[in-house]
């Protein structure tokens, strides 16, 4: 069953060898050197715990107590290809749990605590989880969704024994007594590289989420990738602070990428304000970090408020939903780097990133911003292409646009367990092509550029809009904290756009106003026929807008246009 699911990121093992002070990595099924050391001296990882202080460790230590709790699983019955879920921030606990449910060979399944607790049981049961880690944060979860999980064995709190908290949950468990049951002369087995690793689902906003299985193979791979110099470029140099969740695709694969090289790596638990991640970033020399635009705009605007800077960030991955170019401007004029990435859970989740070329060097910054803003270059590994709904494949001339689609090593073969329909498109070139959902353009030099989700494009008099691009502009307004454009009903041209808006505290900017600002800047038929301004707007678990949410409460709402 594992090995025919291919993707995305699953935690290769790489975990360092203990034997000496070399940096090897002991990958499942074989040895690979990396390079950057993995001194038992060096600060590697801290992390602010749900405890409230900064814990320190080294990768060697973190292997060592990985191994014991690894035994720690096996003594409990865990065994090859079982699921254990986490329920966790990002934290050196988790990383722990990574690295010693992976390295035993069985299933590290990470599960996203802002689902809906019937949506977390749903996927518990149907990943057969036995045992279950989290952080105490987690608890009213845990006691909502137990009596509801009764093939879990085990709920295991990630705290220090003399703070377990008491609560009526059968087999609740305190993580360091656990721990320390297991044996320290435990072995890491060896397997094949094409059994699985790694489980996430799908946020499933229509039907129930999908499996996405990630095998050693695709994660190792997909970490070599990632490290690329023009993909997260991470180095034994670099200080990275995830802020993308180790429960959102595995913090897009950092949790495999700092070990492979060597970096040290923060983790911010569960403070992810702006104040927090700020201090964090500027106390541990942060150079590199990662997450959705919605985290940003927190970080961006409490920066704003006290007159801040950061001293040491020289790049950021922001990705999940297309980068404000505002929020690229920002950065930029902060110092910081904005790698602008797209990916999928389907994808492990790493698809294109968007670097310059060498020629684009001497670009102005006007036209650099214009490549900044596109989602990128496919990473070594992965193909593109787009294609019109007959499936036939569209020219790259940054114009035209189509159905996105992507095929490599860590691109989906099929859903956990078979379910959710078959992932792959049967086209001219046969079976292999994994249709994205997005719609894209990409430009004679490779760069794509998402121009919608499928299901969010407006549709206009049979031309398309683009919902992103409207977003974009209006989130470019200095009055505007946050937007989204719907296509809603109109007699005559089936939809036209509607921005929802939110104003920034203490403005009033007007209907009016928002709705000049697109003018000379977008095609005059693009421009919204009405806005709309609320206090904020629903985001999903992995902090995308829910455009289904805002579909449904305008859905009977009337243009002044129709
Ligand atoms: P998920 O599997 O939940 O991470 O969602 C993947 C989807 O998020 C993609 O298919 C895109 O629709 C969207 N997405 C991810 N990254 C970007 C980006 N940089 N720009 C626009 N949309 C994105």
């Amino acid at each position: 069953m594992f090995s025919k699911s291919n993707p995305s990121q699953n935690e290769e093992m790489a975990i360092p060898s203990s034997a000496d002070n070399r940096s090897t990595f002991s990958v499942i099924g074989s040895d690979v050197t990396v390079s950057g050391d993995i001194d038992a001296s060096v600060d590697l990882h801290i992390d602010g715990r749900v405890e409230g202080d900064i814990h320190r460790t080294t990768y060697r230590a973190l292997e060592a107590r990985a191994r014991k709790l690894a035994a720690a699983f096996e003594a409990a019955g865990v065994k090859k290809g079982d699921r254990v879920g986490t329920l966790a921030w990002n934290g050196y606990r988790h990383m722990e749990a990574y690295y010693a449910v992976g390295g035993m060979g069985a299933v590290v399944h990470t599960i996203n605590p802002r689902l809906h607790p019937d949506q977390i049981a749903w996927i518990i049961n149907h990943a057969e989880d036995r045992h279950m880690v989290f952080d105490v944060t987690f608890l009213p979860i845990i006691q909502a969704v137990a009596p509801k999980c009764p093939n879990v064995e085990q709920w295991i709190a990630l705290i220090d024994a003399d703070r377990q908290p008491e609560a009526d949950v059968p087999g609740l468990t305190n993580y360091e007594t656990f721990l320390a049951s297991g044996r320290d002369d435990y072995v890491w087995p060896e397997m094949d590289e094409n059994s699985a690793v790694a489980l996430c689902y799908t946020s499933g906003t229509t039907g129930n989420p999908k499996g996405a299985l990630y095998g050693h193979r695709s994660t190792v791979l997909h970490a070599y990738a990632a490290a690329l110099p023009d993909a997260m470029g991470a180095s034994a140099r670099d200080t990275i602070l995830p802020v993308v969740p180790m429960f959102h695709v595995n913090a897009w694969g950092i949790p495999y990428v700092a070990p492979m090289v060597g970096a040290k790596l923060v983790f911010p638990g569960g403070q992810l304000d702006g104040k927090s991640v700020h201090d964090l970033f500027e106390q541990e020399g942060v150079t590199y970090s990662a997450g959705v635009p919605t985290v940003w705009l927190g970080l961006l605007q409490y920066m704003k408020e006290n007159g801040l800077k950061f001293s040491t960030l020289s790049r950021t991955v922001i990705g999940g939903s297309a980068c404000p170019p505002a929020m690229i401007k920002t950065f930029r004029d902060y110092g910081v780097d904005v790698i602008h990435a797209w990916g999928m859970t389907e994808l492990s989740p790493l698809g294109t990133l968007s670097r310059l070329q060498g020629k684009h060097l001497d670009l102005p910054e006007d036209a650099q911003m214009k490549l900044y803003e596109k989602q990128g270059r496919v990473v070594y590994g992965i193909d593109m292409k787009i294609v019109d709904d007959e499936g036939k494949a569209l020219p790259w001339d940054g114009t035209t646009y189509g159905n996105l689609l992507v095929r490599g090593p860590w691109v989906i073969r099929e859903y956990f367990k078979g379910e959710g329909g078959d992932p792959l498109a049967y086209d001219a070139e046969g079976k292999g092509w994994f249709p994205t959902g997005d719609v894209a353009t990409i430009d004679g030099d490779g760069f794509m550029q998402i121009t919608d989700r499928s299901k969010d494009v407006i549709k206009s008099g049979g031309e398309w809009i683009s919902s992103i691009d409207l977003e974009n502009l209006a989130i470019a307004h200095p009055d505007v904290a946050n937007a989204a454009v719907i296509g809603v009903a109109h007699p005559k041209w089936d939809e036209r756009p509607l921005l929802i808006a939110v104003r920034r505290p203490g403005s009033e900017v007007t209907r009016e106003q928002l709705i000049a600002h697109y003018e000379g800047r977008i095609a005059k038929w693009w421009t919204p026929d009405d806005v709309q301004f609320v206090d904020e707007l629903p985001l999903g678990a992995t902090g995308k807008v829910l455009k289904t949410k805002l579909r449904e409460q305008f859905k009977d709402y009337k243009l002044p246009t129709a």
